[in-house]
């Protein structure tokens, strides 16, 4: 299977060097050439596996050149022991036709964990193989940065840099970007917003000295295996409430558009979706978006939701591709308009595409807040201000189709705005419960991209 980038103009690539590559040289985003589907006897045959086992089979003709069967099953084995459910991803019940899918049970409570720790693990063992090493710079708005010091932390082949919005994170996610204290991983505390660290992550990789110099990897949501390994849930899910002889919707709290992508590939795989529905908070980009056509940037306002601060949604270019047919030099044209402008309009026909599948909903400060009150009260469910965003845009949409919404984060991460709606502190879990006890290390940075460079050479020599 090669790998192909959205703009049309990038050599492309298996699914290794899409992996270690992340950005496409073009700008673009890497996908597979062809989408591979499971027939309905295929995805049946999966009910009642493991997660371990769903994950094999669904993602293993993405990757079949570069891993063997037994190798590729022993690096899923590897990444998902760590997680505090054996499910690894439970659904619970909301309401007669309403489910949350609680993908917070990985080792740093957020979703991330799903893809950051498979990478881990893939990134380690193709390094190993080759007997390279990267550097990794990643982005983050708090819940990758984490993610990604815990799956990479004290690896070889890896130095791995975080860039995150200095102060706009909450305590429990700086600290676990802050506390790891093996030599390979940094936290960067960048003057600035997400949009700020996002746009400076992506002039290092289109600085192609830089980019070669240091051997320069990604794990935003921009690299394929991320998405990839968020497939999965999809269907663990969906396999659970009846699929494939059922069909059930999605709602997802949403910023970057990594973890609903996912979902648009399970159905384009196979999977029977009828609606994926975008949750946003107050920074509505994408919201606005599919009720207006205009994809137009504003400023980040701080909300109670940060992972989910984001005015540019990058992997917002991966769903246009295919809204587009297929058309990378209309993509790479509005692309260059929305660097050049910070704005463009969708063509009416990749619109009424984007519309076919996608459905979305806003949610503001003060209903996410009664949102987190509410669950608790009518479910016992004690929500994190991003799941809140997503079960309430869910009840909106609620029909015949069960409705499966993701919980993206333990409300523990957050604990300021669940403590603020409920009056309730949740606690962490166990083993993390001494995080507020260990060191912490950080680095100041200016929000200049030739300021960050200039440190990660710093402390590579
Ligand atoms: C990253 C994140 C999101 C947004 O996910 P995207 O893939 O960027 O759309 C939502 N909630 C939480 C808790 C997150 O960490």
């Amino acid at each position: 299977m090669k790998y192909i980038s959205t703009r049309g103009a990038a050599p492309a690539l298996n699914f290794e060097d899409t992996m270690l590559t992340g950005l496409a040289r073009d700008g673009g985003l890497y996908l597979p050439e062809t989408i591979p589907s499971l027939s309905v006897d295929d995805i049946r045959a999966m009910r009642g596996l493991s997660y371990e086992e769903i994950a094999h089979r669904v993602m293993y003709p993405f990757v079949a050149e570069n891993f063997s069967e037994a190798e590729f099953a022993d690096l899923i084995a590897k990444a998902y022991a760590g997680f505090g459910h054996v499910a690894r991803a439970p659904l619970v019940q909301l309401g007669a036709n309403h489910f949350l899918l609680e993908l917070f049970h990985g080792p740093t409570l957020a979703f991330k964990d799903f893809a950051m720790q498979l990478i881990g693990q893939l990134f380690e063992h193709a390094l190993k193989r080759s007997g390279k090493s990267v550097t990794i710079v990643g982005a983050t708005s708090g819940d990758t940065g984490s993610a990604a010091m815990e799956a990479f932390q004290g690896l070889d082949a890896v130095n791995l840099f975080i860039l995150y919005p200095h102060g706009r994170v909450s305590e429990v996610q700086r600290r676990q970007m802050t506390t790891p204290d093996a030599s390979n991983v940094h936290a960067l505390a960048v003057d600035g917003d997400f949009d700020t660290c996002q746009g400076a992550l992506k002039d290092m990789f289109n600085d192609f000295t830089f980019r070669d110099e240091v051997r320069l990897a990604g794990v935003n949501s921009i690299n394929f295996a991320r998405v990839l390994a968020q497939v999965v849930y999809y269907f663990s899910s969906a396999l659970s409430l009846g699929a494939p002889d059922r069909s059930v919707s999605f709602t997802v709290p949403t910023g970057n558009f990594g973890d609903i992508f996912a979902g648009y590939l399970a159905k384009r795989m196979g999977l029977p979706i009828d609606d994926l529905i975008i949750a946003t908070n107050q920074n509505d980009i994408l919201h606005r978006t599919m009720e207006t056509r205009a994809y137009a940037t504003d400023t980040v306002i701080p909300s109670i939701s940060p992972s989910m601060d984001i005015q540019v949604s990058s992997n917002f270019e991966r769903a246009l591709y295919y809204a587009y047919g297929e058309d990378g030099d209309a993509v790479a044209a509005e692309m260059s308009a929305l660097k050049e402008t910070g704005k463009f309009e969708v063509s009416q026909g990749a619109y009424e595409a984007l519309r076919e599948t996608f459905k979305s909903g806003r949610v503001s400060e003060d209903e996410t807040s009664a949102e987190i009150t509410r669950a608790l009260k009518e479910t016992g469910e004690l929500l994190c201000p991003h799941s809140a965003v997503g079960v309430r845009v869910g009840e909106q949409h609620l029909g015949a189709t069960p409705m499966i919404t993701l919980a993206t984060a333990h409300p523990a991460k957050f604990p300021d705005a669940v403590k603020a709606a409920t009056g309730h502190h949740p606690d962490l879990p166990p083993r993390m419960a001494d995080l507020f006890e260990r060191d912490e290390r950080l680095t100041r940075v200016s929000g200049d991209v030739e300021d960050m460079k200039a440190l990660v050479r710093e402390r590579l020599a």
